[in-house]
């Protein structure tokens, strides 16, 4: 059964929650986390039974479980989650109606209306969910609707420079397989054909895409993703390793496959050879 709670429907096999302007963004973990306060209405749900049923045989830090219940904060009416000191928390909305599936007054008309790809789906917690992702604060949520091109490490001292991390690692898609639900990021122009995008609000390190025009015809239709900013990193192992020349003595990486300097990356001399620069 689906649950209906104030101006929100939650439908638990699609695991999708929809509101008053249809879809909404939720992490796997924060769905499940929501789904338990709303079977029990009444009850204070404690931290080490939502530690338990989420991340069932995993040791996570109390700050995780905030951040989730923050995140819900932001998706929900106010109030709706309630902190019971102490104890654990609480769903404190509308009471919850059960519906049968494929009911209720949330609106998946913009879902259904949109010509978007169809969602990408990986596993967590022994169920299939969309692949999204986003930045620390929550102002920045993407999804992802295409499979996964290239996955990289990069220890170019750009890279550093820019996560303030001794490397990086990204994913990279087609362009028009990630789009942005909520927030847009900001770029910062890092170079003369590419661009980096961040949240403005908290910084985190988000996108990595070629601009428009193409410099090269490698350098069209994909943007780089922040493999950490995944809500479920795990599955994007890097498989090379870009910018050896700069990894710093003290990282070790498990980059067995192939390891590429800067220098030799036949992509990168080219787009720089354009503007008459050697690659820095
Ligand atoms: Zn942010
Ligand atoms: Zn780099």
């Amino acid at each position: 059964m689906d649950l209906q709670f104030g101006q929100y429907l939650l439908k638990r096999a699609e695991r999708q929650l929809l509101g008053p302007e249809g879809a909404v963004e939720l992490s796997a973990r924060s769905f499940d986390i929501l789904a338990l306060l709303l079977d029990r209405p009444e009850e204070v749900i404690s931290k080490s039974e939502l530690f338990d049923t989420v991340w069932p045989g995993l040791v996570v830090e109390e700050n995780t479980l905030q951040v989730h219940i923050s995140a819900l904060r932001k998706a929900l009416d106010t109030g709706m989650i309630m902190t019971v000191h102490g104890r654990g928390y609480k769903y404190a909305g509308p009471r919850p109606v059960a519906v049968p599936a494929g009911h209720g007054q949330g609106n998946p008309a913009s879902l259904i209306a949109s010509d978007e790809q169809h969602p990408m789906l990986d596993m967590t917690g022994g169920k299939k969910v969309p692949v999204t992702g986003g930045c620390l604060c929550g102002e920045i949520r993407y999804r992802v609707t295409g499979p996964v091109l290239d996955t990289n490490f990069c220890s170019c001292r750009m890279c550093q420079r820019w996560s303030g991390a001794p490397f990086t690692a990204g994913s990279t898609y087609p362009a028009s397989a990630v789009q942005f639900t909520k927030g847009e990021p900001k770029y910062y122009k890092s170079s003369p054909f590419a661009e980096r995008g961040f949240c403005a609000n908290c910084g985190s390190s988000l996108t990595y895409r070629p601009l428009v025009p193409p410099v090269t015809p490698d350098w069209a239709d994909w943007i780089l993703i922040y493999t950490p900013s995944l809500d479920n990193p795990a599955p994007n192992a890097p498989t090379w390793h870009l910018g050896i020349e700069s990894q710093l003595p003290w990282t070790e990486i498990r980059d067995a496959h192939k390891r590429v300097r800067c220098q030799d990356s036949p992509d990168l001399v080219e787009a720089w050879a354009t503007f008459n620069l050697p690659v820095p």
